[in-house]
């Protein structure tokens, strides 16, 4: 079975706060080999449960952050940010179980931590066919118009309940609990990694038994930024209806195209939040 496996990193084990997270810190240096190692973890234990072939994807801001000389031989690595698909660049119907690991909670649905949605500055809420969606989930409709079922989450204990309760019984590791938007209890490393390691294992072990999560078309993506301005130049498209000051949607035949139209409409949006120029 070949695994795909999206890399975030605000639910990585040991990360509390921003600046573990972004490049401009000293900090951040500590957090991409934690972030490498929680990625080998789950590398592991799907090649002990029989995974032939490991595709990760690197799944965070400029989406160069895991080390590739620190990371399990046995898989591949797509860096770097420009891409189609976002954080499922490279999915297809070859694979057999799509993992996320180092994931986190929607923005403002709960004390998650480092809750946002997809772009922190610029998403305030992002919808599908009218349910406020995570990450995770949002993905999940891309792995399934391939056919393919998500089978683990990792990260603190609101993105697992979160996930969970949209695609049913995934595997979860929970690695951290949220305290806060900017706290976290985390586990010590070793333990974090024998649970997802563990998790990993069970969920190639099931992936065959679960169902993707197919979103039938057409679907409809509604955002809501956190100012106008991000609506407002988003409505260049023609494609683009701006159903509200700070909200807009957009509409595709099935759900790969649906995401497209969204990713390029967040693209200019962010591009535009401060001024084009
Ligand atoms: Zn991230």
């Amino acid at each position: 079975m070949k695994v795909f496996l999206s890399v975030d990193m605000e639910g990585i084990s040991g990360v509390a706060v921003s600046n573990h997270v972004s490049p401009e810190h000293k900090e951040y240096e500590r957090f991409r080999k934690l972030m490498t190692a929680d990625a080998n973890a789950a590398v592991e234990g799907a090649v002990s449960a029989g995974a032939t072939e490991v595709l990760v994807v690197d799944s965070h801001g400029p989406m160069t952050n895991i080390l590739i000389e620190e990371l399990d031989s046995r898989a591949r690595l797509i860096s770097g940010s420009n891409k189609y698909y976002c954080q499922m660049e490279g999915i297809d119907g070859s694979f057999g179980a799509v993992f996320f690991v180092g994931y986190h909670a929607r923005e403002g649905a709960s004390d998650g931590v480092l809750n946002h949605t997809l772009l922190g500055r610029t998403v305030y809420e992002l919808r599908c066919n009218g349910k406020p969606v995570n990450e995770a989930i949002l993905n999940a409709g891309i792995a399934g118009d391939h056919g393919v079922p998500v089978a683990l989450v990792t990260g603190d204990d609101q993105v697992c309940a979160e996930t969970r309760e949209a695609l049913g019984d995934v595997e979860a590791a929970v690695v951290k609990r949220a305290v806060d938007r900017f706290t976290a209890d985390c586990l010590p490393l070793e333990r974090s990694r024998a649970l997802i390691r563990e998790a990993a294992a069970r969920a190639v072990e099931r992936a065959p038994r679960l169902r993707p999560y197919h979103v039938p078309g057409p679907v409809t993506f509604e955002v809501d930024f956190k100012g106008t301005a991000e609506a407002h130049m988003a409505a260049v498209f023609p494609f683009v209806r701006r159903v509200g000051p700070r909200t807009v949607a957009v509409t595709g035949e099935n759900y790969l195209e649906a995401f497209r139209l969204l990713w390029g409409t967040l693209i200019i949006a962010r591009a535009s939040a401060a001024g084009v120029i």
